[in-house]
């Protein structure tokens, strides 16, 4: 059994390893393990039945020396604070890697959004905008979405944030409806993202995407939005999974012959979770969680949560699988990472490619800085030319040094992050 898994250990102990072979000074090392700032709060709402019930929330800010704070808010009944610096820590290297001006953030809320009615969910947003009102904002942190939170969660945490500075500024969150300063191609951006990397990795492979198979855990917003476009661009999608809230647990769907995406969309709600007796009465095998991980593929695409590819099941994958697109954050374990290096799997890592989402945020940023929205085709044109150009720096960087594709992403984001702390004088 593999020791208890902590996000935070696992970032931490990826940093170490990558901090090493670039002989990072003790000062730069210490500043870039940990959150530069942290902030832990109590969320008190009152509920629909009358009683009054406390939500625990967090923000933790990685690193802003190369601009504001970025990243998502995430509900989630088992967040932990561990797993908020981790993907905060994530965020950092995420932005720095595709060379856009911000920091690493992330928050996260205890609470399982599924049992809240639309009224509470909205009380702990606007709850946890007033607890960081004043460490948040354009210019500091700018928050947007993760899972199970959407567009909605962002637009009443705008309004509560405008209501207490008594001004617009669009500009403070990200992930918000078009109508409300939102940028066209945001919902597809992190799963299209995922794929533009995977197209360009089998470009360099020299394999056609027609006819290849890929398997993915998870069916929310990357997971829907990768399959969507691996599809389009003529590959196949064997199986994807989902949890399921009525009997708390998860399932794969398994369909050798390729899902119809069009179809299972019908009959997915909008936290991700397909109907399985519509599924089975289309023709989908529900499996076990992991069967999804067994499947006969080319490409995996862990898109759900963290440490879902672990050393308990690492060994599962099939000879056929020859890629591992990271559509989650933290997906593989470092003891996992080990047996798929070993296996000579290709891996785009996390931060890599998923940063499709925080791309597309930035633009939305710029847009409302600008107060002027481009063309759904202009922003998603702009999103592959960033993710095609920060795919291949890291590529290039892995075939000249021999390196892990994970390995050679840390090394040119750590040093960018490093320079400009250096550049600041702060280590
Ligand atoms: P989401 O809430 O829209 O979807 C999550 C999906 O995973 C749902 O289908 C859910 O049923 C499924 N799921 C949850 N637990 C599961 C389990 N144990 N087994 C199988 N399936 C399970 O979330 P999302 O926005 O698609 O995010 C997925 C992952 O991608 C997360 O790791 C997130 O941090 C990361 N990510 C998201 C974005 C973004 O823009 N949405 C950007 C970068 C990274």
């Amino acid at each position: 059994m593999s020791k208890e898994f902590n996000a935070f250990e696992m970032a931490q102990s990826q940093f170490d390893a990558v901090a090493d072979k670039l002989e990072l000074d003790e000062g730069i090392r210490e500043l870039l393990r940990w959150p530069l700032r942290e902030f832990h709060f109590l969320i008190p709402v009152h509920m629909d039945d009358g009683t009054v019930k406390v939500f625990h929330g967090y923000r933790v800010q990685h690193n802003d020396a190369r601009g504001p704070a970025k990243g998502g808010i995430r509900f989630h009944p088992q967040e932990t604070v561990d797993t908020v610096r981790a993907l905060a820590t994530w965020m950092t290297w995420k932005c720095a890697v595709v060379d856009i001006p911000l920091g690493g953030g992330k928050g996260g809320v205890i609470c399982n959004p599924h049992s809240l009615s639309a009224r509470e969910q909205e009380q702990i947003c606007r709850g946890w905008i007033r607890q960081v009102a004043r460490n948040i904002g354009p210019l500091q942190d700018v928050p947007a979405p993760d899972v199970m939170t959407n567009p909605q969660h962002m637009v009443w945490m705008l309004d509560e944030y405008e209501k207490m500075t008594g001004a617009h500024y669009p500009g403070m969150i990200t992930g918000k409806p078009v109508e409300v300063g939102g940028s066209l191609g945001r919902t597809e951006a992190t799963g299209f993202g995922v794929i533009y990397t995977v197209r360009e990795a089998l470009k360099r492979a020299g394999v056609p995407i027609k006819g290849v198979r890929a398997s993915i855990q998870g069916f929310g917003n990357v997971a829907q939005y990768a399959a969507k476009l691996f599809i389009e661009y003529g590959g196949s999608v064997v199986a994807v999974s989902c949890w399921d809230n009525d009997d708390h647990a998860a399932y794969s769907f398994l369909k050798p012959d390729g899902i119809d995406i069009d179809f299972l969309l019908s009959i997915t709600d909008r936290f991700g979770t397909i109907d399985k007796d519509k599924a089975k009465a289309a023709g989908y095998v529900i499996a076990d969680p992991e069967s999804w991980i067994e499947q006969e593929a080319e490409i995996l695409i862990p898109a759900a949560l963290e440490n879902q590819i672990n050393g308990d099941n690492v060994d599962k994958i099939k000879n056929t699988v020859k890629m591992v697109a990271e559509g989650a954050n933290g997906p593989t374990t470092p003891e996992a990472d080990e047996a798929l290096k070993a296996r000579g799997i290709f891996v785009i890592p996390d931060f890599l490619c998923n940063a499709g989402g925080v791309t597309c945020s930035y633009f939305e940023q710029v847009q409302c800085n600008q107060n002027f929205f481009w063309p759904k085709d202009e922003v998603l044109k702009r999103l592959d030319e960033q993710m095609t150009q920060a795919f291949h720096a890291v590529a290039d960087l892995a075939e000249e040094t021999g390196e892990y594709m994970r390995d050679a992403a840390y090394m040119i984001s750590i040093q960018r992050v490093a320079v400009a702390c250096h550049l600041r004088g702060w280590a």
